[in-house]
């Protein structure tokens, strides 16, 4: 918690760091806590991917919907010391409440003891993307994978703009993962001139390209295809369906730019079958059972989560990367443009 003003000196310490010249106030030592409290909820996500691609290392992006899930992950980040993403997509929002999900994973990201980036995921519609950003979302997604390239471009592009104009990262998709309903059930993998353009033309932050993963299946990577695209784009790669990707294919692909990874499937797959399991438990002394039902799927979860953290090759940089966050004053707020008209 911030600690209140204790005597007469503090006040009117000049302010350090981001803060208007010339202001002073009687807030500044509380001001100055806050900062470091608040580093491990990310408002930096450029820096935050500029230092995974610069160490060749992905950061996971858990889909959580609830309390127990989302706090899971974070003590497994906390416990390999990495960086994490908690990531909801438009189902966890309606699920945890459009005003009730957002300041729970924000309000567990600001007590975390490492750097914590919270994500919006897959859409149901464009208006969801402001809707998060509002909320305070500082990474979101544009789906328009479905769409032809220009429609795909022009979108992103409109969301590109609002969104940096908030600080905020935008993350397009290229091609199809399959593993939805509608236009998002078949598989259609991107194309390396279509990446380029779709980068290029839009000012997007990372690329989701459809690179033979599958959203809740098991699969085995393009990786001449990947190579291709991270041969032709500048910036940070994405997979989807990361939870089935083999684990060959994810050690090859942190040498190709990719810096976050979808991990969902394995999340609530593991969380189910924990509360199941949890549920025929006997309760330790006077532990309720529906305690000991969710804390056996939330140790279920965690156990997945390290070894994601792990693999990927995050555990460790969650200092490095914290020390960055509090050095650093420009990130896509000192870069945005003109908003669309
Ligand atoms: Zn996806």
């Amino acid at each position: 918690m911030p600690r209140p003003v204790q005597n007469s000196n503090e006040v009117g310490v000049s302010r350090s760091g981001s803060d208007a010249p010339g202001f002073t106030a009687a807030f500044s030592p509380i001001t100055a806590a806050r900062k470091t409290y608040q580093t491990m909820y990310v408002t930096k996500p450029r820096l935050f991917f500029d230092h995974a691609l610069q160490n060749h290392f992905a950061v996971p992006s858990f889909n959580v919907c609830n309390l127990e899930m989302a706090r899971a992950v974070i003590v497994a980040a906390e416990s390999e010391d990495a960086p994490v993403m908690l990531q909801s997509y438009f189902g966890d929002l309606y699920y945890g409440g459009l005003d009730v999900l957002p300041p729970l994973l924000r309000l567990l990201a600001e007590q975390a003891r490492v750097p914590v980036l919270v994500h919006q995921d897959h859409p149901d519609k464009d208006d969801l993307i402001l809707q998060t950003l509002r909320r305070g979302y500082y990474s979101v997604m544009y789906d328009g994978g479905h769409l032809p390239l220009e429609d795909n471009i022009k979108g992103a592009a409109y969301i590109a703009k609002i969104a940096h104009a908030m600080g905020a990262a935008v993350e397009a998709e290229l091609g199809l993962f399959g593993g939805g309903e509608g236009s998002h059930a078949r598989v259609e993998k991107a194309s390396a001139d279509e990446s380029r353009r779709l980068v290029e033309e839009t000012g997007i932050d990372t690329l989701a390209p459809a690179v033979g993963s599958v959203h809740g299946g098991s699969s085995r990577l393009d990786l001449p295809l990947l190579e291709a695209i991270a041969g032709v784009t500048p910036g940070a790669l994405v997979l989807h369906g990361g939870s089935g990707i083999h684990p060959d294919d994810l050690r090859e692909a942190l040498q190709l730019n990719v810096v976050k990874v979808n991990i969902g499937a394995d999340v609530f797959r593991t969380w189910v079958a924990g509360l199941q399991e949890g549920a025929s438990l006997k309760p330790r002394g006077e532990e309720p059972p529906h305690h000991v039902m969710m804390n056996h799927a939330s140790a279920k979860v965690s156990e997945v989560a390290r070894r994601k953290l792990s693999l990927m090759g995050a555990s460790g940089q969650a200092n490095p990367l914290r020390q960055k966050l509090q050095e650093q004053r420009a990130d896509l707020l000192a870069t945005s443009g003109p908003l669309p008209v």
